[in-house]
């Protein structure tokens, strides 16, 4: 098969590997429908994530159908359609048990294009499938929760609900790519008073306004702080959602937050920032760190099949599975291309994949 192999910092290349094979008899074998590139990947291309091994696939979000499942599988079938998400959970070990997958220490978390290969590959055999995989209801098409596997859930939990996010507040979300952007979309399900988004890129804040946003401020060319005090009455923001993952934004977060506001840290910092404890320690501040556990998933799933959340203008590109090379370099470009999420399809095979194409055909003439 093919798939996308990360061979040591800035070398990546579309090669023929070997079909996974079943290793535990909680693993299935999917084969990849849709898939999609992460700003965590550039992050390894780049070699900021050195525990990833020359060699490994990479890809960590994915809408596949499974077509082998080990002896000890019992919730699944070949066939299913499912979500395969960024983080895999044992279900047995302590933090799964609280709901905390993305702290497994009984082989999950997260591990597709990390610890072992990952999903933008023609197949991928994946741990844990039981308590890892999402079903997908057949009405809704890869688009629509494809971007569930990471952006969405990540958001959600790490930004909005760290966040404390409740009806009437004011949140300043700093950083509109995907993730900022998935958080105004989330925030919104709790009817917040005033979203103001917060980027240097004129586009993605225009993208942050169609999505909802109701101020825009570009801090390379205005003044965020003065700006921010200004629409709330000299207060600052109920809460300041970090989404870039530089010490400055999280700096600025510090800023512009209330007395007694939160600070939701989501970005992945290379860099130690400073905490300015000398302006904080009297303001009574809450400040949260971490990673996506998917446990809000399902929810999440079903506010799609509701249609009370729709993640697909996040699909701003498509490829063919097998340009996936050409894929990477429209997303790393993303300041010139606007490219928020590439979305990269397989070919239906055959089975229900040629049905659905067939579907689509009939439903154009
Ligand atoms: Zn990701
Ligand atoms: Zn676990």
């Amino acid at each position: 098969m093919k798939a996308l192999v990360y061979n040591g910092p800035g070398l990546r290349s579309w090669e023929e590997k070997p079909e996974p094979e079943i290793q535990d008899p909680t693993d299935v074998i999917v084969r990849i429908d849709s898939s999609t590139i992460c700003g965590t990947d550039l992050h390894i291309l780049e070699g900021d994530v050195p525990e990833v091994e020359p060699g490994t696939i990479l890809g960590h979000e994915a809408v596949g159908t499974v077509v082998e499942i080990g002896d000890a599988v019992t919730t699944l079938e070949p066939g299913d359609r499912v979500l395969v998400s960024c983080i895999t959970s044992c279900g047995r070990c302590a933090f799964c048990k609280e709901g905390h997958y993305g702290l497994c220490t009984g082989g999950g978390g997260w591990i597709f294009g990390h610890l072992i290969d990952g999903l933008q590959a023609e197949f991928a055999r994946v741990p844990f499938a039981d308590t890892s995989v999402y079903k997908i209801p057949p009405e809704l098409t890869d688009e629509q929760v494809l971007f569930l596997a990471d952006i969405l859930p990540t958001a959600y939990e790490v930004g909005v609900l760290n966040g404390g996010i409740g009806p009437g507040d004011t949140i300043a979300i700093v950083g509109a790519g995907p993730i900022g952007l998935a958080i105004v979309l989330t925030a919104k399900l709790y009817t917040p008073g005033k979203i103001i988004a917060i980027d240097l890129a004129d586009s993605r804040l225009e993208k942050a306004r169609e999505l909802g946003a109701d101020v825009t401020i570009n801090s390379g060319r205005e003044d965020a702080v003065g700006r921010v005090l200004q629409v709330t009455g000299g207060f600052g923001v109920d809460a300041a959602i970090e989404a870039v993952g530089v010490p400055e934004t999280f700096e600025l977060c510090t800023e512009i937050v209330r007395p007694g506001g939160r600070v939701a840290n989501v970005g992945v910092h290379g860099h130690p920032a400073t905490l300015h404890l000398e302006t904080l320690w009297i303001r009574d501040v809450t400040i949260t760190t971490g990673l996506v556990d998917t446990v809000t998933t399902p929810r999440l799933l079903k506010l799609i099949v509701e249609g009370r959340l729709d993640a697909t203008p996040f699909a701003t590109h498509r490829f063919p599975l097998d340009e996936t090379m050409a894929a990477y370099d429209t997303f790393a470009a993303a300041a010139e291309t606007d490219a928020l999420k590439v979305v990269l399809e397989a070919e239906p095979a055959s089975g229900k994949g040629a049905e659905r194409e067939l579907a689509l055909v009939g439903s154009n003439d």
